[in-house]
């Protein structure tokens, strides 16, 4: 057993209220700069939707992520005849500006020193890149929110698959949610696999992804490989840049910005202890459906003395150990359930997890939307489909997702329960498996 310490982050989905501070803030800290304007290591995706950039979860078109060789182990996709051909001919499968969005800023002075007009005077965008004054903003970081995802672009969101078509066509049958997006810190990171001059590399500390400027040779293998399209080119230092999770912030004790900004505070951090000698076999599960218990296998349990006899001899310090037992992200993702890797199946073994939101569960309710199942609401009821979320986090497997979102509501039955109600119903929590604690 190799114990490895990671940092994690679990977004709790139900709470995101689509404000984009994480994005802005982050923003303003790291990429405030000439050459990444268009860069947003934190963006927040409107879902149903294409994504930024566009189509992002195509793994097709980028050749992300990775495959199942013929010896049976898995490979990049980027890896191995890419990596070669790479040095002779330009990478065919980037993102172009045109699938990220030409960045803006607003001519701010005009609203302050117009003269005095009939109408307001209007602040027109202009063009971060060349500086030409735009006739209108075609799309922004997030096409739906812009309503630049019309309703056919709507459709080709690969999440839909296997959800019933009528989905589509019923308006009263729409749903939407925010999902807010960084880098993985992937434990199998595509990116640092396909890389030809080998910049990329992941912490041991802390398994944080890093490409080191020195190195980066700007072949931008990484951002084809990424199959999250984590990965930004910086065309005035011609390197590749990326989330550095706030490692400065980390090393000293404080949250990553984009978590500390959190409006709706939905952001937990935390450490994991995983085997990192089961890595490849976690990575190289059959059937992509198994693959979100594969990673969750991986997990240590941080209160057993053996991980941690195990862990001090590896050298994970004594005050990572001590975070690890605290550790939120191992609480919702290991022992409750309730929160998910994004696409398990690209098998990069991503350690950004989300929980599932619930959709909008109060008014479904008080309309009598939801239905009842065994003296519990029928988590197939609600507004977003469950395949939908399945295909967002468990490669398209279910159940998971349904026990997740039992859990929650009775989690939230149980919580009215007490603080409306002022009754502790024991009941609530045994139902789903939960003990009070
Ligand atoms: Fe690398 Fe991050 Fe992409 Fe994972 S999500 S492959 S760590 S850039
Ligand atoms: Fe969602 Fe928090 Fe980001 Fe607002 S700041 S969009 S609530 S993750």
């Amino acid at each position: 057993m190799k114990v490895r310490a990671q940092i994690a982050m679990v977004l709790n989905l139900d709470k995101c209220i689509g404000c984009h501070t994480c994005s802005i803030t982050c923003k303003n800290v790291w990429t405030n700069r000439e050459g990444v304007e268009y860069a947003w290591f934190n963006n927040v995706e409107t879902k149903p939707g294409i994504g930024y950039p566009k189509d992002w979860e195509n793994q097709e078109r980028w050749k992300g992520g990775w495959v199942r060789g013929k010896n049976g182990s898995i490979q990049p996709k980027q890896g191995g005849k890419w990596r070669i051909l790479s040095k002779i001919f330009a990478n065919p499968h980037l993102p172009e500006i045109d699938d990220f969005y030409e960045p803006y800023t607003f001519e701010y002075e005009w609203l302050q020193s117009a003269p005095e007009l009939q109408a307001q005077p209007t602040a027109r965008p202009r063009s971060l890149l060349t500086g030409e004054k735009l006739n209108k903003i075609e799309n922004s970081g997030n096409w739906e929110d812009m309503l630049g995802g019309e309703f056919e672009k709507r459709s080709h969101d690969y999440n839909f698959e296997g959800v019933e078509k009528e989905i589509y066509g019923q308006f009263e049958k729409t749903f939407m949610m925010y999902l807010p997006r960084l880098c993985e810190h992937c434990l199998n990171p595509a990116c640092l696999a396909s890389c030809p001059s080998g910049a990329i590399y992941k912490r041991a500390e802390d398994g944080i992804v890093l490409i080191d400027q020195e190195k980066c040779r700007g072949w931008r293998m990484c951002v084809s490989g990424c199959p999250y399209k984590k990965i930004y080119y910086n065309w005035s230092t011609g390197k590749s840049e990326k989330c550095i999770f706030c490692y400065p912030r980390i090393e000293t004790g404080q949250p990553t910005v984009c978590s500390e900004t959190c409006v709706g505070r939905i952001r937990y951090l935390g450490v994991v202890l995983y085997d990192a000698d089961r890595i490849e076999e976690a990575a190289s599960v059959e059937d992509p459906a198994h693959l979100y218990q594969a990673q969750l296998g991986l997990f240590l349990d941080p209160h057993d003395v053996a991980v941690q006899e195990a862990a001090r001899r590896e050298g994970v310090p004594e005050q990572w150990l001590e975070a690890a037992i605290r550790s939120p992200v191992y609480k919702m993702a290991v022992e409750w359930k309730v929160a998910f890797p994004l696409h398990p199946e690209y098998r990069t073994l991503p350690m950004v997890w989300y929980v599932p939101p619930l959709s909008p569960i109060q008014s479904a309710a008080e309309a009598g939307k939801i239905s009842s199942k065994d003296g519990m609401p029928d988590v197939r009821s609600l507004r977003i489909p469950l395949r939908y979320l399945a295909n967002l986090l468990t490669a398209g497997d279910e159940a998971p997702i349904a026990a997740a979102l039992e859990r929650m509501l009775a989690m939230r039955a149980f919580m009215r329960a007490k603080s409306i109600e002022r009754r502790i119903d024991e009941a609530i929590p045994a139902r789903v498996g939960l003990s009070r604690a």
